[in-house]
């Protein structure tokens, strides 16, 4: 009896059914990472694509806020998206230094914009080539005080029941646990979870 199985799960793919294409030239995205950051990238280099719950490795919490908040409310754009060719929401984001939510006490002077397209619907940012390198880096986050822990032990309460609730869709839970998660653990992400948190709950 041979040790080689056929069992088709093996087998399973990694990556999604439906590949994505660049929305530029058409070719199917690689997926591949650099450092902590999972990303597609079209490799005629016309840009990248990243999940909202990755872009916390690299954005800093203001400017995903900011960019979240006005995808949502965003008129469709000239790109269609990598994963269903719906049109994105083209966005342009005022990005600063620190990661003080926009017009918030502390927030300082914006150092420029960038121009980002966003899929609401699958919860994924495209970067023309070069987009990326204008956004400003996460910074480390500050241990979190006493207020912020309860704070987010709150929201974790709450959210656990809300993950539950959306359950049956396993794509959608998947998606919103693993971001979920990454926020839970981010304590400086609680204020960009006040925008990020309404995509969640409209699962
Ligand atoms: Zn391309």
């Amino acid at each position: 009896m041979s040790a080689v199985t056929s069992d088709p799960s093996i087998h399973r793919p990694s990556v999604p059914v439906s590949l994505p294409h660049c929305p530029v030239c058409g070719v199917e995205l690689q997926l591949g990472s650099s450092g902590p950051l999972d990303c597609w990238s079209c490799t005629a280099g016309h840009g990248l694509a990243m999940t909202l719950s990755e872009s916390y490795e690299r954005l800093q919490e203001d400017e995903i806020a900011l960019l979240w908040q006005r995808a949502r409310a965003g008129e469709p754009g000239p790109l269609s998206s990598p994963f269903d060719g719906r049109p994105m929401a083209r966005v342009t984001v005022d990005v600063d230094a620190d990661e003080v939510p926009e017009g918030q006490p502390g927030d300082g002077a914006n150092s420029g914009t960038v121009v980002v397209d966003v899929d609401v619907a699958n919860q994924f940012v495209w970067f023309d080539a070069g987009e990326l390198d204008e956004l400003p880096t996460d910074l480390a986050d500050p241990e979190p005080t006493p207020e912020q822990l309860a704070a987010e032990a709150e929201i974790v309460a709450r959210f656990g029941a809300e993950i539950e609730a959306a359950g049956e869709e396993r794509e959608s839970h998947e998606l919103s646990e693993r971001l979920y998660r990454r926020v839970a653990r981010h304590p400086g992400a609680l204020g960009a979870l006040d925008n990020v948190g309404r995509a969640l709950t409209a699962y």
